[in-house]
C-alpha cells in the first residue's frame, strides 16, 4: 500500500511546497480544451492540498513536443481553465519549467496559492530522466505528490527521476482511486468477469491479455487483434490485419481456453478503409481481397447478451472497430451503449484506453454512466497485467 496525501497530519502542508505530477494532457483543438476529464479528475488533490495551507506547484506535459518549444502545446489555457474550476486563492502560470523565473515565481508563491508550471516536454530532460533537469525540478518543492496516473508507466524525470530526490513521494487521491478500481477488477473481481478487448497491436496489450484471460469467465475479442485470433483458428480473415508473430500465442489461448474466448463471427469488411462505399457484411470467412472493419450484428448480439448476463465486472479496453470513421464504428457504439446498460443494472464497469474512451464519447456515453474510465491507457493495461510501473514503485509504502 502506497502513503495518500491523507496520511500526513494536516498541519505538514502549511507554508510547504508540494510538487505535484498531474496528468492535464487533455484533449485540444486549436489551442482550446475539447474536454477536460483528466483536469477534472485532479481538482480533489489540488484542493485537498491548497486547503491545508500548501504552496501547490502543479507539472505535466501535454502532447508529444519532443523536448522542444510548440507554442500550440502550451499549458497557458489550461491554467485559465483551473482557474475557472478549482475552490483556491489564486491560480498563477509560469512560462516555464526549470530556470530564474520559475524559482522566483515558487518564491513568491504563498499558502494555498497553486502555480502551473509550462509543459514539461518542451524540455528535452523530461523524456530522457535527465539527472541534472529532474535535481532543478526536485528543489522546486518539498513533497513529492504523484497524480498523474496516465503517465506512471513512464520513467519521466518528473514521474521517476526527481521523485527519487525527495524524503516524502505520496499518491495523490486520483492515483490512488485507480489503483483501487484496478486492483479491484484484476485481484477481486465479481463474477460474472466478463473482459472486452480490441484495438490493435497484441505486443502492447500482451501483460494485460495474460492476466485476463486467464481471470476472466469470458473474453470478447473484436477490433483488429480479433483477425489475429480468428487466423489462429484456421479462419479465412482475408486482408484483415495478422499480427503472425502473435498467431502461435493466440492459438495457444485458444488451446487452453477455448470455452471462454468468444470471436466475432461476422464482420463489417470493406475493399479498404478509404472505399467505404464497398463496405458489406461478411458471415464467417472474410473473402480475400477484403479486410474486416468492424464486427458484425450477430456479434454485438452474442457479446450484448454476454454482457448483460449478471451484475458482475466489466472491463473494457480496445475499440471493436475502426470507429474514427462512421461507417465502422456501429459495433463499437453498440458495445459501449450495453456496457452503460449493464452498468445501469448494476454491473461494476471499468474502461480504459484513449481510443476507448473516445469512442466511449463517440457513443454518448458519458462518465456517470460507467462505473470508472480510467485516466491511463497503457498505464491501465500494465497495471492490470501487473508490470512494475515506475512512477508508482517510487512513491513511499505505507509505514
Ligand atoms: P486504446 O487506445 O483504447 O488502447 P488501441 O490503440 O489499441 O486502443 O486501438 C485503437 C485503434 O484500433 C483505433 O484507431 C481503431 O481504428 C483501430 N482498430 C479497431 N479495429 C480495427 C480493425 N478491424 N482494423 C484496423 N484497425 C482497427
Ligand atoms: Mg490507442
Amino acid at each position: 500500500m502506497k502513503q495518500v496525501i491523507s496520511d500526513l497530519p494536516d498541519e505538514r502542508y502549511a507554508g510547504t511546497r508540494v510538487l505535484v505530477r498531474v496528468d492535464f494532457n487533455v484533449a485540444m483543438k486549436d489551442a482550446r480544451i475539447r474536454e477536460d476529464y483528466r483536469l477534472r479528475q485532479a481538482l480533489p488533490t489540488i484542493e485537498y492540498l491548497a486547503q491545508r495551507g500548501a504552496r501547490v506547484i502543479l507539472a505535466s506535459h501535454l502532447g508529444k513536443p519532443k523536448g522542444t518549444v510548440v507554442p500550440a502545446l502550451s499549458l497557458r489555457p489550461i491554467a485559465d481553465r483551473l482557474a475557472q474550476t478549482v475552490r483556491a486563492s489564486a491560480v498563477k502560470f509560469v512560462p516555464d519549467v526549470i530556470g530564474a523565473s520559475v524559482t522566483d515565481a515558487v518564491a513568491a508563491l504563498k499558502s494555498g496559492e497553486i502555480l502551473l508550471l509550462e509543459n514539461l516536454r518542451f524540455h528535452p530532460g523530461e523524456e530522457s530522466n535527465d539527472p541534472g533537469f529532474s535535481r532543478q525540478l526536485a528543489a522546486l518543492g518539498d513533497i513529492y505528490v504523484s497524480d498523474a496516473f496516465g503517465t506512471v508507466h513512464r520513467a519521466h524525470a518528473s514521474t521517476y527521476g526527481a521523485a527519487t530526490l525527495f524524503q516524502e513521494r505520496l499518491a495523490g487521491f486520483l492515483v490512488q482511486k485507480e489503483m483501487e478500481v484496478l486492483d479491484q477488477v484484476r485481484d477481486h473481481p465479481t463474477r460474472p468477469f466478463t473482459v472486452v478487448v480490441g484495438g490493435i497491436k497484441i505486443k502492447d496489450k500482451l501483460s494485460a491479455l495474460k492476466a485476463l484471460i486467464s481471470k476472466a469467465d469470458a473474453v470478447l475479442l473484436g477490433g483488429g487483434i480479433a483477425y489475429s485470433f480468428l487466423a489462429a483458428d484456421g479462419v479465412a480473415v482475408g486482408d484483415s490485419p495478422v499480427e503472425h508473430d502473435y498467431v502461435p500465442w493466440a492459438k495457444e489461448m485458444l488451446t487452453r481456453y477455448r470455452e471462454k474466448l468468444l470471436l466475432p463471427e461476422d464482420h463489417v469488411v470493406a475493399k479498404s478503409l478509404e472505399d467505404r462505399g464497398s463496405m458489406r457484411h461478411a458471415h464467417g470467412a472474410i473473402p480475400p481481397g477484403w479486410k474486416g472493419c468492424d464486427i458484425g450484428r450477430d456479434a454485438v448480439l452474442t457479446y450484448t447478451h454476454e454482457l448483460l448476463r449478471g451484475r458482475g465486472t466489466i472491463f473494457w479496453n480496445g475499440p471493436l472497430g475502426v470507429f474514427e470513421v462512421d461507417e465502422f464504428a456501429e459495433g463499437t457504439v453498440d458495445i459501449a451503449r450495453a456496457m452503460a446498460l449493464a452498468h445501469w443494472r448494476g454491473a461494476f464497469t471499468v474502461i480504459g484506453g484513449g481510443d476507448t474512451v473516445a469512442a466511449l464519447h463517440k457513443a454518448e456515453v458519458w462518465e456517470t454512466e460507467v462505473t470508472h474510465i480510467s485516466t491511463g491507457g497503457g498505464a491501465s493495461l500494465q497495471y492490470i497485467g501487473g508490470d512494475e510501473l515506475p512512477g508508482i514503485a517510487v512513491l513511499t509504502e505505507k509505514p
